[in-house]
């Protein structure tokens, strides 16, 4: 089995310490390990096996991550939207909790640069690309 460490924003969740994405045993940064594709053929995304680490202590949770093409419609402080596509090339917009740096989503939002969006858990995390 093959483990895709992704370089997951320990910057991002540690400047941010509003959003709960740090470690709730220890406070430790934690690093996110995509495991293996859920295949589902009604699902516009490829949802993946998601195992979040502390990089200090034994915590350990199992969850789903997927990315998201698209560009930023809206944002607060709590809450992005990202405008995509559906499987039948209709426009979706689909709204979630974000650890994103302010600056960097008025930048995506200014320029409506298409990116990737790394959701976890139901949190935008990381942008790539
Ligand atoms: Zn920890």
């Amino acid at each position: 089995m093959t483990y895709k460490k992704t370089t997951v924003a320990e910057d991002i969740w540690g400047q941010s310490g509003r959003h709960s994405m740090t470690c709730p045993q220890c406070k430790g940064f934690l690093t996110v390990v995509q495991v293996e594709p859920i295949y589902d053929p009604d699902n516009a995304y490829t949802p993946y096996r998601t195992v979040v680490e502390c990089a200090s202590c034994s915590f350990r949770m199992v969850t789903e991550s997927f990315t998201i093409l698209g560009g930023i419609k809206n944002y607060d402080n709590e809450y992005i939207e990202i405008g995509s596509w559906g499987p039948s090339g209709s426009r979706v917009i689909s709204r979630f909790k974000h650890a994103i740096s302010e600056s960097l989503l008025d930048e995506l939002k200014k320029s409506q640069e298409l990116v990737e969006f790394l959701v976890v858990n139901d949190h935008v995390v990381q942008v790539i690309g």
